[in-house]
């Protein structure tokens, strides 16, 4: 039923273009009810990856144990968004016993890092332009050191209950007996035809005449299997400074399209993170998210922080106010991410400033009711730097992944995962798809003479998005885990649900399922086909930009409400993907 639902408005949103969403159309099956569980729950972006997260937390997994089986599936199922050639932020919310024993809520970062090679100049041309993004995001040039799998191992390390070797049979078994195609999978195969430029990849997801493989079509990849027994034996160090790592340093550099400059080193010296989440007030609730290099947790709670000064859940009622006092908190947001933030190992970043309540209540001030602002400002907090510019923002179809889990004690995962642009680079090497998450540096390395926070440096890890958030009630008991892709969308998709949740009373599903309403620093863009397009002309009379757009969230969550008894989980998976809730 789930299947039938997320295709049929998967297909409105791309317009009905495959046979397969004809196929699924005549069953269109809408809903809003979150899926019950009382012990624990799995909601990620793929039947098959739940089904393996799932089966760990009954076999006495916990959620840390759970996230490796899914992100170990999802790099295969859903190789588009995710992998392990790719990299991550996870937050990890200890079981609530543990957490009244003083354990703490983390923070784990495995994002990629820059080679040691890399320069601020290495996407300009001869003529210092900047170079095109598709000709800088297929092949070697913007692969950076996967972290995914080394955040993984040391969340595994400090928190896992089960056997590193157990989470991998289910992605073992799935690798040698195949997956069917699904048709979100088919659909942006086919749309990177042309573009697919890889050998290694080009044989494995298209027939001999070219053609992505259909539907249904059962993909067996023996590579990736044997790569996971090597990792599920000898652990991530395969990965970092075995076989694995000398073939992903010769993809990258004997690349024939572009080469890039990662060594072996790059490799050997990668280390994931952990770090203590970025966690402020919001009404009754306390918002965390994760920590730079991730812009997710800062915007997303300065957003929020800006909301604060506004009766929200009553503004509710008149959408078209809704609307815009939320966009112009975004616009305010968004035009300090893009000015200050960074890699704060490699820039200092007024972080306790941007999110304190007297300059969120200053930021608030400017928001006027009864009229847009013209161009939002960023603060003027130490004009230090210059406004970063990454071109993967006007990527159309974004990629990446968000799963959620609570395991039976009540500890929980809040992940989000991603090999950037869909299909990353292209590369493949052991059954799997490499990043190209350099791109999401600033392409130029300076402006006016001042030097963009967010400029490619060697060894350093570009900004990111992503957003995998928790919210806690006054007694820190956890209540919502959710987290969405969408490049720098993700902000706004997670905002806008953690709206509908906490100050909207929708309950995660409907949440979930509402249209998108959105802003960076410019215009306000409306989900197409849906009811919003009715509010753009009074948006207009605001003085707004405003226009209608796909707008592919990936939004999945779980809230916990605590009852006399125990708890009542809830999980809500996105219908504009392929996702799946599933809980006992
Ligand atoms: N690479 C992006 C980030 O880290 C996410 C890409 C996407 O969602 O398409 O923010």
């Amino acid at each position: 039923m789930i299947v039938f639902l997320t295709h049929s408005r998967f297909c409105r949103r791309i317009g009905i273009a495959t046979l397969a969403c004809v196929f699924v159309l005549v069953a269109p099956i809408e809903a809003d009810e979150p899926v019950r569980a009382t012990r624990q729950m799995v909601v990620t972006a793929n039947p098959w990856a739940t089904e393996a997260g799932l089966k760990i937390l009954r076999a006495g997994g916990n959620a840390v144990d759970a996230a490796i089986a899914i992100q170990l599936v999802l790099s295969m199922v859903e190789p588009q968004s995710s992998g392990i050639g790719g990299g991550a932020f996870m937050l990890f919310s200890p079981a609530p016993e543990a957490l009244e024993d003083s354990a703490q809520i983390v923070a784990y970062q495995g994002r990629e890092t820059a080679p040691a090679l890399a320069t601020p100049d290495m996407f300009l041309d001869q003529n210092g332009q900047t170079i095109e993004y598709q000709d800088s995001a297929i092949g070697g040039l913007s692969v950076g050191v996967p972290g995914v799998l080394r955040m993984l191992e040391q969340a595994h390390q400090e928190n896992g209950r089960l056997p590193w070797p157990a989470l991998f049979t289910s992605a073992i078994e799935l690798a040698e007996k195949g997956f069917e195609i699904s048709s979100r999978l088919y659909f942006l195969l086919s749309q990177y035809q042309r573009r697919a430029e890889a050998e290694y990849f080009t044989q494995h997801y298209y027939d001999h005449d070219g053609a992505p493989r259909k539907v249904g079509h059962l993909l067996v990849n023996h590579d990736y299997a044997e790569t996971l027994r090597k990792l599920a034996k000898d652990g991530a160090e395969v990965m970092y400074s075995g076989s694995l790592a000398r073939e992903i340093v010769a993809a990258v550099k004997g690349n024939s399209i572009r080469p890039g400059r990662l060594v072996l080193s790059d490799m050997e010296s990668y280390v994931a993170q952990r770090l203590d989440p970025i966690c402020t007030p919001y009404r009754q609730w306390r918002i965390c998210g994760p920590q730079l290099p991730s812009s997710g947790g800062i915007t997303v709670q300065q957003i929020l922080g800006i909301l604060q000064e506004f009766d929200i859940a009553s503004l509710g009622s008149n959408l078209v106010e809704a609307i815009h006092v939320v966009s112009e908190a975004s616009r305010l947001a968004y035009a300090d991410r893009n000015l200050y933030l960074a890699d704060d190992s490699f820039v200092d970043v007024p972080v306790s400033l941007l999110l304190s309540p007297a300059y969120l209540a200053e930021r608030a001030s400017l928001i006027k009711l009864g009229r847009a602002m013209s161009e939002p400002q960023p603060g003027s907090l130490g004009e230090l730097t210059a406004w970063n510019f990454s071109p993967s923002v006007h990527s159309d179809w974004t990629s990446t992944s968000h799963f959620s889990v609570v395991d039976q004690w009540g500890a929980g995962v809040s992940m989000t995962t991603t090999i950037q642009m869909v299909f990353g680079s292209q590369l493949m090497v052991g059954g799997f798809i490499l990043n190209n998450q350099l791109t999401d540096f600033s392409y130029q390395p300076e402006r006016d003479g001042k030097p963009v926070a967010n400029r490619v440096e060697s060894g350093k890890r570009p900004l990111s998005s992503m957003s995998p958030t928790m919210v806690f009630d006054a007694d820190g008991r956890l209540r919502v885990l959710i987290g969405s892709p969408g490049g720098t969308r993700i902000i706004n998709y997670v905002t806008q649900a953690l709206l509908g949740v906490l100050d909207w009373e929708r309950n995660i599903q409907e949440a979930i399922d509402a249209p998108h309403f959105l802003a960076q620093t410019g215009s306000i863009e409306l989900e197409d086909f849906t009811d919003l397009a009715q509010h753009q002309d009074a948006l207009e009379a605001l003085g707004h930009e405003v226009r209608t757009r796909a707008l592919n969230s990936g939004l999945h969550g779980i809230t916990i409400d605590y009852t006399a008894t125990g708890r009542l989980l809830r999980g809500g998976a996105d219908p504009r993907r392929e996702g799946l809730a599933m809980g006992d």
